[in-house]
Parts: structure tokens; C-alpha cells; sequence
């Protein structure tokens, strides 16, 4: 074997970090305002806002604060229940926790991946105050019949768009959409500041609050005066100014993500065995992860090693949360059974998603997953020729 050829390695994700974001991150450390005082937080704030479609845009640390601060913001605490996806990044529920509501788990669908108002309704009780939809991996939830179950029932719609920048729902911005949005900015996200997150809303007295809470709960009229306990979720200048600069070219990274994920569904078209994201005539998603479904009988973790040996990155879908230790408690008796959260978690990987990627790294990537799950097929059907060759022999 040769080994001097150095093997390509393609990651799950990759920032896109040019000429503008250093031109305007060095601008923002020669000002000397490297806090969280400064134009490229105000500026950012205000395009982001536009960018949702929204009146009000709130800038934090990470996307995290931002769902934390939109639930504080609501009033929600001690005694209320809030409805989360069972599949869905961790920080959708510990968010709930930090209040010290309770999250309740609503399956997915199986035709979104994303929470529907069926789903939602089936976790609702007299304590419910608000829902959080996820829109899971880039794809819209179908938010129509949710925002109607919210109105019907008094509920507040949280959207956590995390992984959804720019993603559409019957052409409306995701975020935007229900009483109030969040989203991230972590370093594998469609823009990214490093670390850090925005609140959106239409509400005006709910923005104030929420940057009333962020700011330490200040007195707007009292300097050091705090009527509450806030937080400090602040993001700073020189984060705002890299997100800027991201800012001003989603529209290139999204299209990019677009036709990397077209790429995919063209190279598998004849595989209707390996299950790529929901793709629906209402929504575009932002293509945040490429994500597969294998066969049943297959075994994600075993796929990803060969896929690794190939140079190809992958990732494990989220664990369901109503699985995991910390929310075990809350699951009840007999434990919740939330099946097609379950199945897709057991099932699915992650694959590279990266805008920077070539028709030809696509090509390549397709390839070695045709030739990973080929012998994993293979090896099974062999298993099983074995398997009745022994046990006729032992009769
Ligand atoms: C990334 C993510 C978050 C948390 O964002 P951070 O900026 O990492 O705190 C929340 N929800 C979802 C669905 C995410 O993917």
C-alpha cells in the first residue's frame, strides 16, 4: 500500500471564512470596541431583523442564552410544561430546564422529522405554555396547523431555527413566524460568529424584555438599579462583526447547501433504500445536514467507521431526548414511547454538508456510501445463509 498520498478527508461541516469577514472582524479590533458595546452588534441586529422579516432582532452569546432568554421572556417557570421534539439538539430542552418549567416530548413526523401539530397535541396538558418547534436539520415544520393549535389552546410558539437560517415555510422566513424565533451561530452552522445567537420576534415589548433580561436586568432610567435577576448573554462586537460579514452572504450559502443537497439526491436517485431529508412542495429547506435513513436492519455506528476509513465524515442523529438520563424522570410510567423519534435516531447519519464541497467530492462521497452499505449487505446475506446452513446441518 501506498500511504505517501495524503487521503482527502471530508468533514461533516466547514465554516466559510473570507476576505470580508477578516476585513470588517479587524476593523472592529482597531476600534477598540471589542465588547459588547459597539456598531457591528447594532448593525447586525438590525440586518438580521430584516433578514427574518421581523421587527426586532436580540443578539446572545449562543443560541442556547437566545431560547432561554425567549422562554424567560415569555414568563415561563417553576409549574409550566413546555412541548419540545424528542429529536432535536439538547440545548431545545435544557433551555426549558434552566427556567424551571418542564419538557414534555412530542414524537416527530415522519414526513418533516420535524414536531406536528398531531404530535404536539398529544403532549399537551392544562399546564402547557409554549411550544418549541424545531425545524430539524434545515427543513421547515409544517407550521400552519401548530400556530392554529397555539391560538386555539393559548399556547406561545417558540421556533428554534437553529439549524434554519433563510430556510422558507409557504415562503415566509422560519423565525419569524411564530411569536418568537431563535437561532445559532456555532462554528457548524449556515452563518456563524463562533459562538453566539439571535432572538427574533414582532413583539416589540417582548424584544425589550428580552434585552432588559440579557443586560443583567438593568433600569433602563437607573444605572445599577436591578428590579430582577438577569443574565448576562451578551454578544460582543467582534462576533457581530464576523457575523455581519457572514450575513451578507447567506444568500451564497444557502444556494450552496441547496445544490450540494441536490447533488446528493442525484447521485442516489436509484436508491429509494437510503432515505435522504424530507423534501416538501411548501417548504425550501436551508439544507443545514445532508442526513440518510439506512434499512432497517442496518447499523449507523458500523457504517460510519467504514465511511471514516474512506475519508468520509459522518454523524449519529440525536439521541431521543426522552431517552437520555437527565430527562429520564420526567418520562413517566409506563417510560414514553415516542417511536418515530426512535426509529430515525436508530437509523439515521449525518453525511458531509459543508457549501464549499464539489459535484466531485459529492460523487465521491455517494460512491463510498454505495460501497459501504453494498458489502454491509453483503456480509448480512451471507449471515444468513450460514445461519440456515447450520441449522439444517444441526437437525
Ligand atoms: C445548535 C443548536 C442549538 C444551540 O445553539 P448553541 O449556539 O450551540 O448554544 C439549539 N437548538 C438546536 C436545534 C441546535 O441545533
Amino acid at each position: 500500500m501506498n500511504n505517501s498520498k495524503k487521503k482527502k478527508f471530508y468533514p461533516i461541516a466547514e465554516p466559510d471564512i473570507g476576505p470580508l469577514e477578516r476585513k470588517y472582524v479587524l476593523d472592529a479590533v482597531r476600534s477598540g470596541w471589542v465588547s459588547s458595546l459597539g456598531r457591528y452588534v447594532i448593525e447586525f441586529e438590525r440586518r438580521f431583523a430584516e433578514f427574518c422579516e421581523t421587527r426586532e432582532a436580540v443578539s446572545t452569546c449562543n443560541g442556547t442564552a437566545a431560547l432561554h432568554l425567549a422562554l424567560a421572556s415569555l414568563g415561563i417557570g417553576p409549574g409550566d410544561e413546555v412541548v419540545v421534539p424528542a429529536l432535536t439538539f439538547v440545548a431545545s430542552a435544557s433551555a426549558v430546564v434552566y427556567t424551571g418549567a418542564r419538557p414534555v416530548f412530542a414524537d416527530v413526523d415522519e414526513s418533516t422529522w420535524c414536531v406536528s401539530a398531531e404530535t404536539i397535541a398529544r403532549a399537551l396538558s392544562p399546564r402547557t405554555r409554549a411550544i418549541i418547534v424545531v425545524h430539524l436539520f434545515g427543513q421547515p415544520a409544517d407550521m400552519d396547523p401548530i400556530l392554529a393549535l397555539g391560538a386555539r389552546r393559548r399556547i406561545r410558539v417558540i421556533e428554534d431555527a437553529a439549524e434554519a437560517h433563510g430556510a422558507l415555510y409557504r415562503g415566509r422566513k422560519v423565525g419569524g413566524i411564530g411569536d418568537v424565533g431563535v437561532f445559532s451561530f456555532y462554528g457548524n452552522k449556515i452563518v456563524t460568529t463562533g459562538e453566539g445567537g439571535m432572538l427574533v420576534t414582532g413583539d416589540r415589548t417582548l424584544a425589550e424584555r428580552a434585552r432588559f433580561l440579557r443586560d443583567h436586568a438593568m433600569s433602563p432610567s437607573r444605572r445599577y438599579y436591578h428590579p430582577e435577576i438577569g443574565y448576562n448573554y451578551r454578544l460582543t462586537n467582534l462576533q457581530a462583526a464576523l457575523g455581519l460579514a457572514q450575513l451578507e452572504r447567506v444568500d451564497e450559502f444557502i444556494a450552496r447547501r441547496v445544490e450540494v443537497m441536490r447533488w446528493y439526491r442525484e447521485e442516489l436517485r436509484d436508491r429509494p433504500d437510503l432515505i435522504l431529508n424530507p423534501d416538501l412542495p411548501w417548504a425550501r429547506s436551508a439544507d443545514w445536514m445532508v442526513s440518510m435513513v439506512f434499512p432497517k436492519d442496518f447499523r449507523p455506528d458500523e457504517i460510519a467507521e467504514r465511511l471514516r476509513e474512506k475519508g468520509v465524515d459522518s454523524r449519529p442523529f440525536f439521541h431521543p431526548l426522552h431517552l437520555l438520563p437527565s430527562f429520564a424522570s420526567r418520562r413517566g410510567k409506563p417510560p414514553l414511547s415516542l417511536p418515530v423519534a426512535e426509529e430515525l435516531a436508530r437509523r439515521g447519519l449525518s453525511l458531509p454538508s459543508a457549501g464549499k464541497l464539489r459535484r466531485g467530492d459529492i460523487a465521491y462521497i455517494c460512491r463510498s456510501i454505495r460501497e459501504v452499505v453494498n458489502s454491509a449487505a453483503g456480509q448480512k446475506a451471507r449471515a444468513r445463509t450460514n445461519q440456515r446452513r447450520r441449522a439444517r446441518a444441526s437437525v
